[in-house]
Parts: structure tokens; sequence; C-alpha cells
């Protein structure tokens, strides 16, 4: 597991990129299939109802679909060369260029 945070294309939400489901909309981060059926709106483990718009339990923080790690038809999260262009086209935070840096000295 990285750090690093890609940008769901489905919702905006920033996600793990290791994950197979976005907590947010329940489709797959790669190729955008809805792989979440049927929709989970409460908490498993609390009953606290997740984020609308993130899909993180305000409780527990547990993130929702978390128990969907089978990959999807088009093999994420198992492909490793998908997982690094999702981060290379998608990632929140991306390491600042040489400007950037230089004007947050
Ligand atoms: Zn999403
Ligand atoms: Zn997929
Ligand atoms: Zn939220
Ligand atoms: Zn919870």
């Amino acid at each position: 597991m990285s750090d690093v945070l890609v940008k769901c294309c489905g919702c905006d939400t920033p996600v793990d990129p290791h994950r197979a489901v976005c907590p947010g909309c329940g489709h797959c981060l790669c190729c955008g299939r809805k792989r979440a059926r049927p929709e989970i709106l409460q908490c498993v483990s609390c009953q606290t109802a997740y984020c609308k718009c993130c899909g993180r339990c305000p409780r527990c923080l547990s993130l929702r679909y978390s128990e969907i790690t089978e990959p999807c038809e088009c093999g994420h999260p198992d492909r490793p060369e998908v997982i690094q262009q999702l981060i290379d086209q998608w990632s929140v935070d991306r390491p600042l260029t040489r400007w950037e840096r230089f004007w947050k000295r």
C-alpha cells in the first residue's frame, strides 16, 4: 500500500488506488464499472450512515465497500501497471514542480 491518493473519475473522491472499488460511488477505479450491488448506506460495523460524498463512516471511520476485494473484470486492482497509470493521471498530491516548491518556501 502507498499513501498516494487518486481522484475517482466518477465522483472526485480521493481514494487509495489499490482499492478495487471507490467508497464514494461504488464504481471500479479503473474502468468505472459499477461493482457495489446493492448499494450499502449504513456502516456494517456500527450502523451509522456513511458520508454521502466520500463513503466514510463518521463514527468508526471505516470505508464503504471495503469488503469488495476481488478484482474487477478489467483486472483492477491486481495489475501494478494500471495502478501506476492511475497515479500518474489522477494523483491528488502529485509531487510539486520546481516553481511550486520555490514559491512555497
Ligand atoms: Zn467514485
Ligand atoms: Zn474495472
Ligand atoms: Zn464525505
Ligand atoms: Zn462505522
